[in-house]
């Protein structure tokens, strides 16, 4: 789940709309709603974790940015290859961008990964003293870095609480529904108005696991899912 050029990223947009959508959207849930949703999600998964692996913020920013358009499975599989000899700026700029591209070159747009990838390294080299920075405005300064990737590193590495929407989330957050919006990126902002502070940290994992193992694009699993009761989408499987 990370930003990619804008060739690639027309791509990305496309594949993102929910699947079946209804011809009329029911309107968002109340408050209180919202509320036990995210309480059921907690009671559920109280430490909920994300799949990529890595093991500092840096590196965390490596594996979300080579996630565009990959499974998180393809990428560790990728970085298992990459990260035990670059695990800094530093050590990526010294492997070089053939060499990176060699590691990669299994995901999909591997070629502007790898330059994103020593680009963005050079620039924390050059301007950040090799660490990964905390802001929006300064990650999202980083070559291949958008506000979904920034906010993805804010949320994990530094537990600043955002909500990076991608596919998974805008599908559940549409079907519930906790908004009515268009795109991924639409959502991400009333999304984060929406959901209550002391769930906002953890939120983002919740409704991706849900979306991923439950509320399933072409058939969502509502036989099984812990939120059925509250839940207003139309094409409810039973
Ligand atoms: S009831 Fe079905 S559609 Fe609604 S959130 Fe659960 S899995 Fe998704």
């Amino acid at each position: 789940m990370s930003d990619l050029k804008p060739s690639s990223r027309r791509k990305a947009t496309k594949a993102t709309a929910p699947a079946k959508k209804p011809a009329r959207q029911p309107k968002p849930v109340d408050k209180a709603t919202v509320l036990e949703i995210f309480r059921r999600f907690e009671a559920a998964n109280p430490h909920p974790e994300g799949e990529l692996e890595y093991v500092n913020p840096y590196t965390l920013l490596v594996a979300v940015l080579l996630s565009a358009q990959s499974t998180d499975v393809g990428v560790n599989k990728a970085t298992r290859q990459l990260f035990p000899i670059a695990d800094t700026p530093q050590k990526m700029l010294a492997l070089g961008e053939e060499s990176v591209r060699e590691r990669i070159r299994t995901l999909n747009y591997f070629n502007t990964k790898a330059k994103n990838v020593i680009a963005m390294s050079r620039r924390l080299v050059e301007d950040f003293g090799g660490a990964v920075p905390r802001t929006m405005e300064e990650l999202t300064s980083l070559p291949g870095v958008g506000q979904k990737t920034a906010s993805v590193v804010m949320n994990i590495a530094f537990h600043i609480p955002h909500i990076a929407v991608d596919t998974h989330i805008f599908r559940v957050a549409n079907r519930i529904p906790l908004v009515n919006t268009k795109t991924p990126l639409e959502t991400q902002e009333p999304l984060e108005k929406l959901v209550p502070g002391e769930f906002k940290l953890h939120a983002h994992h919740w409704l991706i696991l849900h979306g991923r193992y439950v509320c399933k694009a072409r058939t969502p699993e509502c036989a099984r899912c812990l939120i059925n009761d509250l839940c207003r989408y139309p094409a409810k499987t039973i």
